[in-house]
């Protein structure tokens, strides 16, 4: 896999499909593998971690084709992203509104800043899968039918995989960050607990707490060994 030289990181060389719509309308983008689809990564299905777009971007910019084995989607969340909010339009986390039996109808929690106790409230959705983000992002899975998905977020600065594979144990050895089985506290109709009980394996890579600049020098290099299956 030959890289773009930096000159060309301007522009992402290859286009989209859209795989479905948000509750706004905006089209919910994947771009595909050439190949069979071994990997998807996924950012920004909480649209205040808009870090998570822009790196996987600049990553995804700087390869010279498409990747053969790894499909990427920008923002899952894009209602989120372009309004600055967690949630989607309907104010719903759709990290807390997968079809899990752990689903609840009860309002859920984050936390404003990672020093602060998770008090600030959205909705999981009216029911479990209720949100058009979720669907779709379920109808992608099912039809790429990925070995693995690795979903991006921030600022928990771990690697958290429940099944502890291999290639979550390398991505912590890579980034030099913590290698977990959960994050410590309940996250009832996450897309990991989805995961977890439909086989698939998932793996959460939470970026730190970190400038763009320094997630450039540390991550975004990561990343780009991810979709050219370069990952030592
Ligand atoms: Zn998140």
């Amino acid at each position: 896999m030959t890289l773009r030289p930096r000159s060309a990181w301007g522009t992402l060389p290859w286009s989209p499909t859209t795989y479905g719509r948000s509750v706004l309308g905006l089209p919910l983008e994947v771009w595909r593998p050439t190949g069979r689809c071994d990997l998807l990564v996924f950012a920004a299905i909480h649209g205040e971690e808009p870090e998570t777009t822009w790196a996987l971007s600049r990553a995804l910019r700087q390869l010279g084709d498409p990747p053969a084995h790894a499909a990427v989607v920008l923002a899952a969340n894009p209602d989120g992203l372009v309004r600055g909010t967690r949630a989607n339009a309907n104010g719903v986390d759709l990290n807390r509104n997968f079809p899990t039996s752990t689903w609840r109808a009860a309002p859920v929690t984050s936390r404003a800043t990672i020093d602060l106790p998770s008090d600030v409230l959205l909705s999981p959705g009216t029911h479990a899968g209720s949100e058009p983000e979720t669907q779709a992002l379920l109808g992608l899975i099912a039809e790429l039918q990925p070995d693995a998905v690795i979903a991006l977020h921030a600022p928990l600065a771990c690697i958290d995989d429940a099944n502890g594979s291999a290639l979550g144990e390398r991505l912590a050895d890579r980034t030099g960050m913590p290698f977990v089985r959960d994050v410590g506290y309940p996250t009832p109709g996450s897309f990991g607990t989805w995961g977890l009980e439909h086989g698939v394996p998932v793996i959460t890579y939470e970026f730190p707490v970190i400038a763009n600049e320094d997630l450039m020098r540390l991550h975004v290099p990561v990343l780009v060994e991810l979709l050219t299956g370069t990952l030592p």
